[in-house]
């Protein structure tokens, strides 16, 4: 920080004017999941400068996220100097989140419902903290970092364990919606005969494109993202070769609706959707050239997210500095 409270634990009034983060300014991520909680020190300009993964034996409740979260931080004050650098926390949640408090709305798969989140967090660690869907910060990392770097119009769409976020920037700002639900591309019909999504509405895309159907097709159990690349790759199976034909003409339903109705320059995939992209990108561009407007089709290419696994570290960091930049008086 270039000046504030010398003390962040224990900020009182308002802080100076002239808050601004200096260029040692650092940013800490917070990722909770169902199997661990991931923290992350993040220096300006998206340099992840340390992640600490743990691990838990069970889906963890809200309060139990805040607690191992206070813990990691804790064990990294020191050696950042977090007093003095840190200008607040960002947190990635794989679930619906109103952005103007932080409040967890739904977090299907961690099972947290209207969990006060941002507010219990602050209270933990005595740092200001914002908190995001999970996609939208990754959106946000990849037009900053990543893919989308200087581009003003692009979707982003991630494919993972538990389904598939999405996100866009448009005219050069997150796409956020009312209360920052925007951009669930994963609940967008692309099969009006499909299967009943946990969402309640049917043939939802995450219910037709998925991780678990591609690992049963190529018969693997859990691999990581680049294991299940390499396997689809290699397969010379032709059940494999029509399931992947099968979640790229899918796909594709999602991707034409997405350029008809946002006319972005460029469509970011990541996770195993990145891989699908990998393995027969020529198919993917046809099926959705073939059924966009021309008009909309001819200005937006397709790309892989760059970031990788640091990806959601970059974002949720980001998030805390460019709250900090755009209102200052907020914190
Ligand atoms: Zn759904």
């Amino acid at each position: 920080m270039v000046e504030s409270e010398p003390n962040s634990r224990n900020q009182v009034g308002r802080p100076s004017p002239i808050v601004r983060p200096g260029p040692r300014a650092l940013g800490i991520a917070i990722n909770p999941e169902i199997d661990s909680i991931t923290v992350g020190i993040v220096g300006l300009g998206g340099t992840v400068l340390r992640r600490v993964r743990f691990s838990v034996d069970h889906v963890p409740s809200a309060a139990e996220a805040v607690a191992i979260s206070a813990q990691l931080i804790d064990s990294l004050r020191e050696e950042f100097d977090l007093a003095h650098r840190a200008v607040g926390v960002g947190v990635a949640v794989p679930g619906l989140v109103r952005t103007h408090d932080g409040l967890v709305r739904l977090a299907p798969h961690l099972g947290w419902v209207d969990e006060p989140l941002a507010e219990m967090l602050e209270e933990a660690i005595g740092l200001p903290v914002v908190a995001a869907n999970d996609a939208r910060l990754g959106t946000l990392a990849e037009s900053i970092f990543g893919a989308g770097r200087g581009l003003t119009d692009l979707v982003y769409l991630n494919g993972g364990a538990s389904g598939i976020g999405g996100g866009a920037i448009v005219n050069g700002a997150p796409l956020r919606g009312i209360s920052g639900y925007a951009g669930e591309f994963g609940h967008t019909l692309v099969n009006s005969s499909g299967v009943i999504c946990h969402c309640g509405a049917r043939g939802c895309l995450e219910t037709e494109v998925s991780r678990s159907s591609l690992l049963r097709a190529v018969g693997l159990a859990d691999v990581d993202a680049d294991e299940l690349e390499n396997a689809l790759l290699a397969s010379d199976s032709p059940i494999v070769a029509a399931e992947i034909i099968r979640q790229i003409d899918t796909l594709a339903i999602t991707l034409r609706n997405a350029i008809n109705t946002l006319n972005p320059q460029l469509i970011v995939l990541g996770g195993f959707l990145g891989a699908l992209y990998a393995v027969d990108a020529a198919r993917l561009e046809l099926r959705v050239g073939e059924q966009s407007l021309p008009s909309a089709r001819d200005s937006v290419r397709i790309a892989r997210a760059e970031l990788g696994t640091r990806l959601l570290m970059i974002g949720a960091a980001e998030l805390a500095f460019e709250s900090i930049l755009s209102d200052p008086s907020s914190f």
